[in-house]
């Protein structure tokens, strides 16, 4: 079958010093060929070579570009490839691209190279997927964990789960098939003790996936307080940038702000919302009631109360209503504080963490983003750095349905099922994992059996 020959353009179009056009497949070099103009050579593999570029039909120069050619199956998509720089612009990059197309390259899909380095087994599918990751970050940290899955940080982890699979299938094989060997088949409690080491494996992993997800989302960190509290001017303060309306008028906002910020670098979608107070017209009462919505919804809550003001009624009331999502109590406008004054009386409500701040001077809010992340993601800003975290419901899903196929395997053996039919359940989380990483391969389990049961001895 001819396998196409793609192009595009894989820089953002428009105004730029520099465009990179990219091609792939068995044409590629041929391509690059019929753009050079007569007698010229092709450049050497993996050599930044300066080149002009033709117009194929009328010879006319449309570039001076430098060209980079790789050979399959050493390249990225594991095909031959051609990387070309060229000026960037509105104009350049379509006439390398028109150019192409016409010595006959298609224009490819989205994804498409990924996909064929995929299809060419230079990438796993978590590989292929983090590639994506890596690019829409918008944090540190969902890139730390992006950039990990490029290298196989997670793939590795799910190799070796389904490496366990395959050893418990050996297990059971031996336990199955050869009853009448010298020695003792495996005792049936090996091989539910080796089922409940991958579920507790399985279910590590797992613990990620809660806070992974929000590492892509972003964490919802809601302010919340009466009205002139101080919250729009801490919002500002730490989007660095004036977006909502300071006055000194109570009941100024009235909708909600939400900006995507880095805090500790970590991603949080921080929301400025309406005082919470009884509202006193149609709109700020709608204001409240959106604030409400956030509040329900919020990872963590930025409860402000003016530095030396006790807290009421209403802010006991908010404060243990909130119980079950993490508060953080700021004492704003620290720099009214009084010289000396003890900071706090010791009738503070109960919360996750208290900070002193000054939107006006500051002071505070590298506590603020230190404190912040951790109440979050708990799990991952303590994780060690070898853990791979699970960032997608893809790869969440797959490890559930392989930790449920394997606790019905072992609570299936556990209670005399035959082991035959129990391991109709290994299968299906094997098959789990391979979809997960894009593999499948049966002579593996084979291998195994073969290698570690010395069979024919
Ligand atoms: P919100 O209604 O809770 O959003 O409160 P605002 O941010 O609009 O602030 C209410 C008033 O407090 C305004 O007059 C602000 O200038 C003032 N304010 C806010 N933060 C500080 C601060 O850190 N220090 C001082 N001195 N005043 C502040």
């Amino acid at each position: 079958m001819d396998v196409d020959t793609i192009v595009s353009l894989s820089t953002p179009p428009g105004i730029g010093a520099l465009s990179v056009v990219r091609l792939s497949g068995p044409a590629a070099s041929k391509m690059l060929a019929s753009l050079l103009g007569p007698g010229a050579t092709l450049p050497p593999v993996r050599r930044a070579t300066r080149v002009s570029l033709h117009d194929p039909h009328s010879g006319e120069r449309i570039e001076e570009a430098v060209a980079v050619r790789y050979e399959a199956p050493s390249s990225f998509t594991g095909e031959d490839m051609v990387e070309l720089s060229c000026h960037g612009g509105f104009l350049v990059p379509g006439l390398v691209l028109d150019a192409l197309e016409q010595s006959g390259a298609r224009s490819a899909e989205a994804g498409e190279f990924t996909r064929r380095a995929y299809l060419h087994g230079k990438l796993d599918l978590i590989q292929a997927e983090a590639i994506a990751d890596v690019i829409h970050a918008r944090s540190r940290a969902f890139h730390r964990a992006a950039l990990a899955h490029t290298e196989r940080g997670l793939s590795r982890r799910i190799a070796a789960l389904r490496e366990r699979l395959i050893r418990l299938e050996a297990l059971l094989a031996h336990h199955v098939d050869f009853p009448e060997e010298d020695e003792a088949p495996v005792a049936i409690e090996v091989v539910i003790e080796e089922s409940s080491r991958f579920i507790a494996e399985a279910e590590e992993m797992l613990a990620t996936a809660p806070e992974g997800e929000l590492l892509r989302e972003g964490a919802l960190a809601v302010f919340a307080g009466r009205p002139n509290a101080g919250k729009s001017s801490l919002y500002n303060a730490l989007i660095g940038e004036a977006r909502a309306i300071v006055t000194e008028e109570p009941g100024t906002t009235r909708d909600a702000l939400e900006a995507d910020v880095q805090i500790g670098g970590f991603p949080f979608r921080l929301v400025d919302t309406a005082g919470l107070r009884a509202p006193e017209g149609r709109i700020e009462a709608l204001g409240i009631e959106i604030a409400h919505g956030y509040l329900d919804r919020a990872d963590v809550i930025l409860y402000c109360l003016p530095v030396g003001e006790p807290t009421s009624d209403e802010d006991r009331d908010f404060l243990e209503r909130a119980s079950s999502t993490p508060v953080v109590l700021l004492r704003t406008k620290g720099d009214m504080m009084k010289e000396g004054a003890p900071p706090e009386a010791s009738s503070e409500p109960k919360v996750d963490a208290t900070v002193t701040v000054s939107a006006e001077n500051g002071t505070g809010l590298d506590e603020l983003r230190r404190v912040l992340p951790p109440l979050v993601f708990q799990t991952i800003a303590v994780a060690p750095p070898e853990m791979p975290v699970l960032t997608r419901a893809r790869h969440s899903r797959a490890l559930r349905i392989a930790t449920s196929e394997v606790e019905q395997f072992r609570d299936g053996l556990a209670n005399g099922l035959p082991a035959e039919v129990a391991s109709t359940h290994l299968r299906s989380a094997e098959t789990a994992l391979e979809e997960l990483l894009g593999t499948v391969s049966i002579d593996d389990v084979l291998d195994v059996v073969f290698r570690e049961f010395c069979i024919g001895k």
